[in-house]
């Protein structure tokens, strides 16, 4: 792994500096509530799309800049640094695009791309279920061809941003007699039809960034089925993959800035001299760093093998986990601000509770860590 840039990079680097530079985004609404912020967020997005900076990791025929694993980094490096907003359609830009693009049909790549580069489509991903979580392919949900089209019933749940999107990346059960794993189909369903009922669920920090759907007798034409039918586990598994992938790299970057800004705080309180902070704020830096460089060694196997490797289970697990110690650490530091409702710090302490779950459980990382990383013996159910 070698980490100093070669002149393409740095000149990748220096163009996006110039334009973030030139471009900053209008301030965070600070009335309106959701609505507001995410129309600030897809306005964000929309100008990043006319910039050409949307999505620099797509290739270039479909309105990316074919930037290599590296130069998505600097993306996400940069983008961090500025501190912009996050893109409005962040899932179809780092899920929904890189599998369409993978096993979507000419048609579907056609019709499905621009606008979720544009924001014009906001895009979430229907995949848990109540009874479906960690064992995805367990899923319930049942989908029953009838002429051109598939109905579709049943419920998912955790559907982060469906209150907004027009398309759910939807895995559903097309054949009940076959194994697990093979009996799964992958759709493009449109959400805005009746039989969708949205019900969106209070998160702890106040917050409705996901929701429960209800699903009664939808359709789905046979057009906007992705990869074929029965094949469904094999493209969910793209989406999840690229789950990881790009969303641990966005993360770390987010962790490290949350650190800087404790540590300043820390400063001017004149707490670094107290050694009981410095020893935790310095224990924060260097799981930050041992982050920071499993993020850049993940990418260095995307470049070397095309795909990411398990280690992104590492980087995803050390991350929650990080980012759970400093924000319960923010409250020691910056004191009752950070235990007020409504300040960015109790946001932080709070949310950061969902880490450990969302995108795999610590738990279920641990077991992909130890065998899949560390080459242990699989898990045996007990007799
Ligand atoms: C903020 C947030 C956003 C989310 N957004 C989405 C979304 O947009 N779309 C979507 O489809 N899903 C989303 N999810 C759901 C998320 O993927 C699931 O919550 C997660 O996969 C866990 O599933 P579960 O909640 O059903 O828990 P379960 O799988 O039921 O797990 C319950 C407990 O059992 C443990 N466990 C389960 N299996 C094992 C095992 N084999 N070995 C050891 N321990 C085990 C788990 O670690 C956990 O502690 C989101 C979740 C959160 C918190």
């Amino acid at each position: 792994m070698d980490l100093t840039f070669s002149e393409q990079e740095t000149s990748f680097r220096d163009e996006l500096r110039d334009w973030l530079a030139e471009n900053p985004p209008v301030p965070r609404p600070v009335e309106g509530g959701e609505d507001a912020q995410l129309a600030w967020r897809r306005d964000w997005q929309r100008r990043l799309y006319e910039g050409g900076w949307a999505a620099p990791h797509w290739p270039v025929e479909y309105g990316g800049r074919g930037a290599t694993p590296t130069e998505s980094a600097i993306y996400f490096e940069e983008i961090g640094r500025a501190r912009v907003p996050m893109a409005a359609n962040i899932l179809g830009l780092l899920l929904g695009g890189p599998t369409l693009m993978a096993w979507g049909t000419p048609e579907q790549k056609e019709r499905y791309l621009e606008p979720i580069l544009s924001a014009e489509e906001i895009w979430c991903q229907g995949f848990s279920e109540p009874d479906a979580g960690s064992d995805l392919a367990s899923l319930k949900t049942r989908a029953v061809k009838r002429g051109e089209e598939w109905v579709v019933s049943g419920q998912k749940v955790w559907t982060s941003a469906a209150q907004h999107a027009k398309w759910c990346m939807l895995v559903a059960r097309t054949d009940v007699d076959a194994e697990k794993h093979k009996g799964l189909t992958y759709f493009l369903m449109d959400m805005e039809q009746d039989a969708v009922q949205v019900r969106p669920l209070r998160q702890i920090t106040g917050e409705a960034e996901f929701n429960e759907l209800f699903i009664e007798e939808a359709t789905i034409p046979d057009a906007n089925v992705v990869g074929g039918a029965g094949n469904g586990w094999k493209v969910a598994l793209t989406t999840l993959m690229n789950e990881r992938a790009g969303l641990g790299f966005a993360l770390q970057i987010r962790l490290r800035q949350l650190l800087d800004d404790l540590i300043a705080i820390a400063a001017e309180r004149g707490l670094m001299a107290d050694p009981l902070h410095a020893d935790s704020l310095a224990e924060l830096h260097v799981r930050c760093e041992s982050i920071r460089l499993l993020a850049w060694k993940g990418l260095t196997d995307v470049e070397r093998y095309g795909q990411p490797g398990p280690e992104g289970s590492l980087v995803k697990w050390l991350w929650s986990e990080t980012n759970q110690r400093l924000t319960q650490l923010a409250v020691d530091i910056v004191g009752p601000e950070a235990m007020t409702g409504g300040t960015s710090w109790s946001y932080e302490l709070l949310r950061a509770r969902g880490n450990t779950i969302e995108g795999g459980t610590t738990e279920v990382l641990k077991n992909i860590v130890a065998e899949r990383v560390l080459g242990l013996p699989r898990l045996k159910a007990a007799a």
